[in-house]
């Protein structure tokens, strides 16, 4: 995206992105991440408010006019076509988001967080290298329960609707497998973080040559 060097931040809920995003930026990366855009975009007065209340009703907005998760959740997850229309709604709002903090980050190079990039063949162009953080099923389904309390039921549904832990790994060029004590992981975001600083510096030296 925009020639600078990006890494496409990936892992099926609860394996870590998010603690894992946080470990970078403390190196220096600039993290955008979507689902953060996502939500920022359906708070009271955010950017798709407006096409979700001419297109879902108030129905589907809370008292103080952000969007309903809870109801919007249940109807997308029962029907395609409406799971569809938002997302016609959020996705260019996503892009241009996205777009913008990309154009506004100061970082050595960008880390974009994509829960669903493996699925997305666009976001899959679009960033220079693929980043998933992998952990046991078993790791996914505990944090997640207790996290968002949830059951085990819900939480293998919300798995099942998201690519498999072998499609993400094939679709990894680097990946870190966080399944265990947080301080081992720092280790290796540091030496992550070291190799995507040189790809990013040899990337602009390449730019430079061109020119
Ligand atoms: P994601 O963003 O992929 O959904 P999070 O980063 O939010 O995942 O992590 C899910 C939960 O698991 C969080 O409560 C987080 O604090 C915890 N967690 C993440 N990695 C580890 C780890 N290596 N050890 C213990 N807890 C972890």
């Amino acid at each position: 995206m925009t020639g600078r060097f990006s890494v496409g931040l990936t892992g099926g809920i609860g394996s870590g992105k998010t603690t894992i995003a946080n470990m970078f930026a403390k190196f220096g990366a600039s993290i955008i991440d979507t689902d953060v855009i996502a939500h920022q975009l359906t708070q009271p007065g955010g950017l798709a408010m407006p096409s979700i209340r001419e297109q879902f009703g108030d129905k589907y907005l809370t008292d103080d006019g952000a969007m309903d998760r809870t109801r919007m959740r249940e109807l997308v997850f029962a029907d395609n076509q409406q799971k569809q229309k938002l997302e016609n709604i959020l996705h260019p709002l996503i892009r241009q988001e996205t777009e913008k903090a990309a154009s506004l980050a100061t970082g050595a190079y960008l880390i974009f967080v994509v829960p669903l990039l493996v699925e997305s063949a666009s976001w899959r162009n679009k960033v220079s290298r693929i980043l998933v953080i992998d952990c046991e099923e078993q790791t996914q389904i505990r944090r997640v329960m207790t996290r968002n309390n949830l059951s085990e039921e819900q939480v293998r549904s919300i798995m099942r609707a998201q690519a498999s832990r072998q499609q993400r790994q094939e679709a990894a060029d680097d990946l870190i497998f966080n399944d265990g004590d947080l301080s081992l992981i720092s280790d290796q975001v540091r030496v992550l973080h070291e190799k995507y600083q040189s790809l990013a510096k040899s990337l602009i030296n390449n730019h430079h040559k061109k020119v």
